[in-house]
């Protein structure tokens, strides 16, 4: 690449924070651009809704990461792409030879009566969080609409300001998507410790005080927030004639179908090795990892992204969670291990000997190897049986495996 080319970055979030550290790794001397729409820069998504965090641990990188790599940071919202420009909301234009598009997720705001009323947020980035504790003041009563990642992360920010919560899921359990009716019923139970759990329902108006529910029942509701997931940004791409399906598309390179321009994170759609379709996965390591894929072939090392799957770890009041892959899907032979009265269960499915998903409550530790065992597609078929024994470890899985996953000597 030659050295005056002029990278541009939409968004400032992990996407484009990886995409940055590839590009100095292989480059000292390129310009780098980051455009962003938000004023706080670089901080932990998975984290504001935590309330007893230092700085340190709330910023992913240091306050002076940009400083220090040499990047120009614009606080502005990229409106239009054009073929060598990028056009913002104040009608200034910005010059690029290569793009990325980090612009990750927005939030799904359902059809409600009241939806866009004062008293409704949604809890999506630094700014929400903090109109959120503005807000909370005084205040007492709320209604979480949505039981899954954000839904959860919602209810205990809340429960930490002092609320009574109830939370409105649509499905007959917590996190449908990920969770069996097993793990579902065990999560449930957990969350009804701590807050009101109202399943297969949903929110038909909101009020300022309170929320009927389509079942005719009125809750109590000064602060609402709609949790009900979010969708790839994908607006300005589909304006600027790059191809979209429900994210961004892109190749295997995480280039976009306009030459130079590259997207990666939440606003894709990209290789998900285990259903073997391009899908968009909305996690973390995954951004961070295709950042880290555009911006090494924007700057001259010629990277192929090898694909990912979802994976999802939260605490739930205490209960830690981990599902991985297809979790919730009949695609195989189950393997399983429940313990009731301590709140454990586990669950692997097996296709074609191969780990294809796996779910993980109140019992987590063997979580790291089973993903090892997904990612790099391990025959499991002479172990299978110890899958879920409590002293299952590296020493079952075949030597390559071990040698591969765990670095140090022989175990
Ligand atoms: C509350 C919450 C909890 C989460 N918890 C977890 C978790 O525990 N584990 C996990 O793996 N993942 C979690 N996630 C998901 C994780 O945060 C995302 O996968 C990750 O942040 C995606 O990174 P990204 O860089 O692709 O996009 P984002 O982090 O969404 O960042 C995109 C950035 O681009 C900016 N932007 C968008 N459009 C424009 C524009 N036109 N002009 C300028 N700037 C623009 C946005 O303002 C934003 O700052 C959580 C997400 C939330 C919201």
């Amino acid at each position: 690449m030659k050295k005056k080319e002029k990278i541009v970055i939409i968004g400032s979030s992990v996407a484009a924070i990886s995409a940055i550290e590839s590009i100095r790794d292989n480059n000292k001397e390129l310009s780098i651009t980051v455009i962003t729409k938000e004023k706080n820069i670089s901080y932990s998504k998975p984290l504001i809704s935590h309330l007893n965090i230092t700085p340190n641990q709330f910023y992913y990188r240091d306050k002076n990461f940009y400083k220090k790599n040499n990047v120009s940071l614009i606080f502005d919202e990229a409106v239009l792409l054009k073929k060598n420009s990028v056009v913002l909301k104040s009608k200034r234009t910005v010059k690029y030879s290569k793009l990325i598009l980090a612009i990750g997720g927005k939030p799904i705001i359902p059809d409600i009566k009241g939806i866009n009323g004062k008293n409704v947020f949604t809890l999506t980035n630094f700014e929400d969080a903090n109109k959120i504790r503005k807000f909370a003041k005084n205040k007492k009563n709320a209604v979480i609409i949505g039981c899954g990642m954000i839904g959860i992360k919602a209810a205990e920010f809340l429960k930490g300001l002092g609320f009574n919560i109830t939370i409105v899921e649509l499905m007959n359990r917590p996190f449908a998507s990920v969770l069996d009716e097993k793990s579902g019923k065990m999560v449930a139970d957990e969350i009804r410790k701590n807050a009101k759990l109202i399943l297969n329902n949903s929110i038909v108006e909101i009020k300022n005080n309170e929320c009927i529910l389509k079942s005719g029942e009125k809750i109590s509701a000064e602060l609402v927030i709609c949790a009900i997931g979010v969708v790839p940004n994908i607006d300005i791409a589909k304006k600027s004639g790059i191809k979209t399906n429900r994210g961004i598309v892109v190749d295997s390179f995480m280039m976009t179908s306009k030459e130079n321009i590259y997207a990666v994170g939440d606003c894709v759609e990209a290789a998900d090795i285990l259903k073997g379709e391009n899908r968009v996965l909305p996690i973390w390591p995954i951004a961070y990892r295709q950042g880290s894929v555009a911006g090494n072939n924007i700057s001259g090392v010629k990277t192929k992204y090898e694909g990912g799957f979802v994976m999802n770890s939260v605490d739930i009041f205490g209960l830690p969670i981990i599902t991985i892959g297809m979790s919730n899907e009949n695609i195989g032979e189950e393997i399983t291990a429940v313990d009731e009265k301590t709140k454990k269960y586990k669950k692997i499915i097996i296709n074609d000997n191969k780990i294809v998903g796996a779910i993980f409550v109140g019992e987590i530790s063997r979580a790291g190897i089973v993903t090892g065992l997904i990612r790099d597609s391990v025959d499991v078929s002479n172990f299978k049986d110890d899958l879920l024994k409590e002293n299952f470890g590296y020493i079952y899985v075949p030597k390559e495996f071990r040698s591969k996953e765990v670095v140090p000597t022989e175990i």
